[in-house]
């Protein structure tokens, strides 16, 4: 049988926002010692919009007309960072092709022709893998990173030809979250596929103990185990397909409430409210609970 306070906690849950999924669920997170969150759409609003927008110093091309290829195969992309450049393409009014062919590399980047035009769009690594010199931008890259935004390098035939980069900020309710947490005694981590630069840079603002950028989603994963291994019980809280297995691996899988489907299934807790004090609500009930019950 459901012991009553749990049954009490639960209802208290629902009525702060946190949906807690059973009574075993909302017993191990009063025992969480390591907090890991997902960087974007859980610290970040998860809403990117394209701030900067740079045409390579050799190159005679018009911003737009450039813009408007990048955009093109971005159109063939589902990822968070295509939609904020087809969203701005648009809004300038630009009409987007389809890219006569299209593939598109997990955690680098995405690729297609458009107009006889071989582009490719994504971070240093991807760059890199085609061999293609990111030396007269990096300068630039390395500035926006530091200011927080992911900066995404654009090629075209071969040659380095631009730069664009998204700002995605984070909620103005982390911090204090965050700050929360620390106080009842838990370590805070981030995991991001974003870049070591920029995940620092949001890091620093949002009060992380510590960061692990560049990560692939089976790295969300063997992260989490790695804490696991070292002893800490932990609850991971993220909002993305990509970390969906991370919350099932995690000690306590906590799903943002507005984010993907596949998130909220595999979440032991969905915060309702899509802001982190859901977690701190989570925890702070959970070991109220416990202590009742002992
Ligand atoms: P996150 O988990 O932070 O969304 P991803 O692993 O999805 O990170 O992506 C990591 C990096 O790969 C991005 O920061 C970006 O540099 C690059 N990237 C991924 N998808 C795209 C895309 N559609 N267009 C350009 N760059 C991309
Ligand atoms: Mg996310």
């Amino acid at each position: 049988a459901v012991p009553t306070a749990v049954m009490v906690a639960s209802g208290k849950g629902a009525q702060l926002g946190v949906l807690i999924k059973g009574g075993e669920a909302l017993q191990r997170a009063g025992d969480i010692t390591t907090v890991v969150l997902d960087k974007t759409g859980t610290i970040t609003q998860g809403a990117p919009t394209v701030t900067d927008f740079l045409v390579a110093p050799a190159l005679a091309i018009d911003a737009d007309v450039l813009l408007q290829r990048v955009a093109s195969v971005e159109h063939a992309s589902e990822h968070p960072l295509a939609e904020s450049i087809v969203q701005h393409a648009q809004a300038k009014g630009l009409t987007l092709g389809t890219p006569e062919s299209f593939a598109s590399v997990t955690g680098r980047g995405v690729q297609g022709v458009v107009d006889d035009a071989a582009m490719a769009v994504g971070n240093a690594a991807f760059m890199h893998d085609w061999g293609i010199s990111v030396d007269a931008l990096e300068a630039d890259a390395v500035r926006l990173a530091g200011e927080g935004r992911t900066p995404m390098y654009i090629a075209m035939d071969g040659a380095l030809a631009g730069l664009v980069a998204v700002a995605d900020p984070i909620r103005d309710s982390s911090p204090r979250a965050i700050a929360d947490l620390h106080a009842l005694g838990l370590t805070v981590v981030m995991l991001t596929g974003d870049n070591e630069r920029t995940a620092q840079a949001i890091a620093r603002a949002a009060g992380v103990d510590r960061v692990v950028a560049g990560v692939m989603p089976d790295g969300k994963v063997r992260e989490v185990q790695r804490l696991q291994d070292e002893g800490a019980v932990v609850a991971m809280v993220g909002d993305g397909i990509n970390d969906a297995p991370a919350l099932a691996q995690a000690d306590v899988g906590m799903a943002i409430g507005s984010g993907t489907d596949i998130a909220v299934e595999a979440g032991d807790v969905v915060l309702m409210r899509g802001d982190l004090q859901g977690v701190v609500r989570a925890i702070a009930l959970s070991r109220r609970t416990m202590r009742t019950m002992k």
